[in-house]
């Protein structure tokens, strides 16, 4: 499959790993949009949020469920922000579920 995020679950593209488990992988964002900026993923190809459903979505629960930790590991004490872009009118560049946690200073208001 030509997932980006695929390969770097699949470790054929490297990435600066911040948690790891069975289920899920953060990552350092190569392209930060604040001074600190992760992106979690679970490990299963879920293309969008909009492809969410009963069957899938308990994967979400999971990813905030260690986002607390993911914050901590990364400073983020003063506070964060978590985005998800679904959809190309949303900014979607990787058909890949991902929640982008950003933090590090005070954030502006959103769009
Ligand atoms: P989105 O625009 O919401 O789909 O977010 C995709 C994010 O993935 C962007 O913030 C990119 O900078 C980031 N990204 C793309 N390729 C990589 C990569 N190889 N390693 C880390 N982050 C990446
Ligand atoms: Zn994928």
């Amino acid at each position: 499959m030509d997932c980006i995020f695929c390969k770097i679950i699949a470790g054929e593209i490297p990435s600066k790993k911040i948690y790891e488990d069975d289920r899920i992988l953060a990552f350092h964002d190569i392209e930060p949009q604040a001074p600190t900026h992760a992106v979690i993923i679970p490990k299963e190809h879920i293309e969008s949020a909009n492809a969410l459903n009963s069957d899938n979505a308990e994967i979400v629960a999971y990813i905030f469920s260690k986002i607390p930790e993911i914050a901590k590991t990364l400073g983020l004490e003063k506070g964060y922000r978590v985005v998800n872009n679904c959809g190309p009118d949303a900014g979607q560049t990787v058909f890949h579920i991902h929640f982008h946690l950003m933090g590090g200073d005070v954030l502006g208001k959103m769009a």
